[in-house]
């Protein structure tokens, strides 16, 4: 771990506050992080010149997940909405797609964009739940849990991976050709479901997952990869670094649960991170697979 973080960095507390925090994305224009506050219903911008933080939505219809397209536009994941949208430059959001045959998807979770421009998105029921904590409550529209693929080009969205209880976080591989997809049905009804699955990617279609790594507290909820393809990972006492081939790396405590991580930052290796109420930065010595690009 000493050579992917400098020796006696920790990670430091950015802002502090919310509910439940999700959603990290850097935003290399206004040298901001995003992320969501979901039980609040807003969506938050924490500052890199100021340091402070500032409601960007409220009113946001519990969005979730988020990333950047291959023109550096806002593709997000709306609990609210059952839907994957889209936020244009004058900060409206436009629905990309909500239903699949017919019918809606359950709460899009977490998303991707794949080398062929494709945004690839989990739908776990999480947004459903009588509560209304986190979205509209509602019925499943169909059975499962399913990730999808949606392409910008025919506007259809395809299911991929039909195998998992609770698909949540998710991310490519730097060549594209690995997806990562964890299961948060710990959480549920299905306590041995807490690992981070591996798929081998062809095109459109992945084949079937192997397990690549399971957190040992928690779940892992979502996760970045680095530019070696490292897999950084949320977990319930902080981030767990693991190899390619799924060897543990090494440990960052947190004092929080966390829910999600991205790299951002001016040249794209400090790493945000989402845990419960809060947000925090670690310094590391790897970056993002690409350069920070974005509008
Ligand atoms: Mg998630």
């Amino acid at each position: 771990m000493d050579a992917l973080i400098p020796p006696g960095t920790s990670a430091e507390l950015l802002y502090t506050g919310a509910a439940w925090t999700e959603g990290p994305a850097w935003l290399p224009r206004t040298g901001r992080l995003r992320f969501s506050d979901i039980p609040n219903n807003r969506i938050l911008d924490w500052d890199q010149a100021s340091g402070e933080t500032t409601v960007a939505h409220a009113e946001a219809e519990f969005a979730n997940g988020r990333t950047l397209d291959q023109q550096g536009r806002i593709v997000q994941c709306s609990h609210g909405r059952r839907a994957i949208e889209r936020e244009g430059a004058d900060g409206g959001t436009e629905i990309l797609v909500d239903r699949w045959e017919g019918g809606r998807f359950n709460s899009p979770n977490d998303v991707a964009v794949a080398a062929d421009g494709s945004i690839w998105f989990t739908d776990p029921p999480y947004g459903l739940h009588p509560s209304g904590r986190e979205g509209r409550p509602g019925p499943q529209d169909y059975e499962g849990c399913y990730v999808f693929r949606f392409d910008p080009g025919t506007g259809v969205a395809s299911p991929v991976v039909t195998s998992m209880t609770h698909p949540n976080g998710i991310a490519f591989s730097p060549d594209g050709g690995t997806l990562y997809v964890s299961d948060t049905g710990f959480y549920g009804p299905h306590p041995e479901a807490k690992h981070i699955l591996a798929f081998d990617v062809d095109g459109g279609h992945a084949a079937a997952g192997r397990v690549f790594a399971t957190v040992p507290h928690g779940a892992s909820d979502g996760f970045a990869i680095d530019r070696e393809g490292r897999l950084w990972s949320s977990a319930g006492d902080g981030v767990y670094v693991y190899a390619p081939d799924g060897g543990l790396l090494g440990h960052v405590p947190i004092p929080e649960t966390v829910s999600n991580v991205c790299f951002g930052g001016d040249d794209g290796s400090d790493l945000f991170i989402t845990a419960s109420s809060s947000l925090y930065r670690l310094r590391t010595l790897t970056t993002a697979p690409h350069p920070p690009t974005g509008l």
